[in-house]
């Protein structure tokens, strides 16, 4: 675990954490790379972060000559998660699922370092350093804004993230998905109304994951987000409509989205490895930026390991809590990087009696319709490691016996093999019986082989030594073998 910064612009006496808080760890542990200044915009910046995805967070100052740097990974793996969290990586999920059941609502403050500087006549690509990602997106977006909104009705707020395409000065083309900002904007609509939201850019990584969680309709993702920081997080009312907002976020967008109009938007490079195609979307104008000063401007690279990362754990962690309930049994589950982190899962479970696996696969079938096939796996075997599981696969599954299939499901949209979002579902349960002979299913082991001290048993420099033992002519301990006669052990 690593030891938390203190951010510069603290107050009090709780060590308050937003995106430099996190920035500053990672520069404290040796996880961040600087790029030249002025590096383009377009192509060269996303090109950076996806070369490091797996080992650094980027820093870009003055891209294109902009005053507001750009940053990029912030996170490279489950463990930097459970870092920014500050809990060793096997508590990352355990901690998810406590915020989600305990959740700890914010509060609201009048002054605010995000509304240091306030823009009313506004040109996004002037005023904001904002990439083009993959090849073939259709511009620039707008990848890693929390996207918060209003219930109409209650006030509410939901929390969520939405690409968002750079479609004029003051214009954001957004893809809203059947959940529930969705909802919301359909209440709107229907009244005639637009829909009052902002898009806070550069926050703690706690209210990214926040953002994610699969919770009900009008459970408020920032208190959340409170939980996993450990206090309420602090909210203004931005400076045009009535949505709160992150006191310490970099910078918010603040906007409606209109009512009655659609516009070409897309095509953008997603999670599962391909473009989201283009087509007429619900859209954004845009009121007021406000921001510090020095801002920071964070974005995602479509499909990338940050990407992937982000939505795993708060989806992982809703799917063990729904399995749970039923099935004491379960003890982990994994979103594999394969599967993008969202279509396939492997579950981990103490088994206790015959046929449970099979209930157990319905039953993430029902968990999210995103998820598209599901393997269970035995406590011996590690579902960080595709290996593993394929050895589980190759091992203890009978595709006879232990294979289900329910075509015609609700599947993910973004899934090209699916026909307009009808998929099959796959479940295989490859665990060995309750019951077997003694050495059946029993994995061999080589006895010593996690304890034997290296240092002890090998030459230091083994060069020398390989040196010397083959200049030898003959009286050395390589000859030995041969003049002692071992018996062949009989088989
Ligand atoms: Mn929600």
């Amino acid at each position: 675990m690593t030891a938390m910064a203190i951010t510069p612009n603290m107050t009090g006496h709780n060590a308050r954490r937003d995106l430099r808080s996190w920035l500053q760890v990672l520069a404290g542990t040796d996880r961040i790379a600087v790029a030249r200044s002025g590096l383009s915009l377009t192509d060269e910046i996303a090109a950076v972060s996806k070369r490091l995805e797996n080992e650094a967070a980027v820093l870009f100052p003055t891209p294109d000559g902009h005053a507001i740097p750009v940053v990029a990974n912030l996170f490279a793996d489950r463990s930097w998660v459970a870092d920014s969290l500050g809990v060793p990586t096997e508590s990352l999920l355990s901690r998810f699922q406590d915020a989600v059941r305990h959740p700890t609502p914010w509060t609201e403050v009048s002054d605010a370092p995000v509304q240091e500087v306030i823009h009313r006549e506004i040109d996004l690509l002037r005023q904001l350093p904002i990439p083009k990602h993959n090849e073939l997106d259709s511009g620039p977006y707008i990848t890693a804004a929390l996207l918060i909104a209003r219930n109409p009705t209650t006030g509410v707020q939901n929390v969520s993230i939405h690409r968002c395409q750079v479609s004029g000065p003051d214009r954001i083309g957004v893809l809203l998905l059947p959940r529930h900002t969705h909802h919301y904007f359909r209440m709107a609509e229907q009244v005639g109304a637009a829909l009052e939201i902002a898009l806070v850019i550069g926050v703690h990584p706690a209210c990214i994951l926040a953002s994610q969680a699969i919770v009900a309709i009008d459970q408020d993702e920032m208190n959340i987000a409170g939980t996993l920081l450990g206090y309420p997080v602090e909210m203004v009312k931005c400076k045009t409509n009535r949505v709160r907002v992150p006191a310490h976020a970099e910078i918010v967008i603040e906007g409606r989205i209109l009512p009655q109009v659609r516009e070409p938007e897309g095509p953008f490079g997603e999670f599962p490895q391909y473009y989201g195609a283009r087509a007429n979307r619900e859209v954004i104008t845009v009121d007021a930026i406000t921001h510090r000063r020095h801002a920071i401007f964070h974005t995602i690279v479509g499909g990338g390991m940050e990407h992937l990362v982000l939505g795993e754990i708060p989806r992982e962690a809703s799917m063990l809590e729904h399995l749970q309930r039923n099935f004491p049994s379960v003890r982990d589950v994994r979103l594999t990087r394969g599967g993008t982190c969202r279509y396939h899962l492997a579950i981990k479970i103490d088994k206790a009696s015959e046929g449970e696996p099979k209930n157990i696969i319905m039953a993430a079938f029902g968990g999210h319709y995103d998820i598209k096939q599901v393997v269970v796996v035995d406590m011996d075997v590690d579902i960080d490691d595709p290996n593993e599981i394929e050895w589980a696969v190759a091992t203890r599954f009978q595709a006879g016996r232990d294979l289900m299939i329910v075509s015609g499901a609700q599947g993910s949209k973004l899934d090209p093999s699916a026909h307009a979002g009808i998929s099959a579902k796959m479940g295989l349960d490859a665990t060995k019986p309750v019951k077997t002979e003694p050495l059946e299913f029993k994995r061999i082991h080589v006895k010593g082989v996690e304890t034997i001290d290296l240092d002890r048993v090998l030459e230091r420099d083994p060069r020398s030594a390989f040196n010397r033992l083959m200049a030898d002519d003959g009286s050395s301990e390589l000859a030995a073998p041969v003049q002692t006669k071992t018996p062949r052990q009989e088989v």
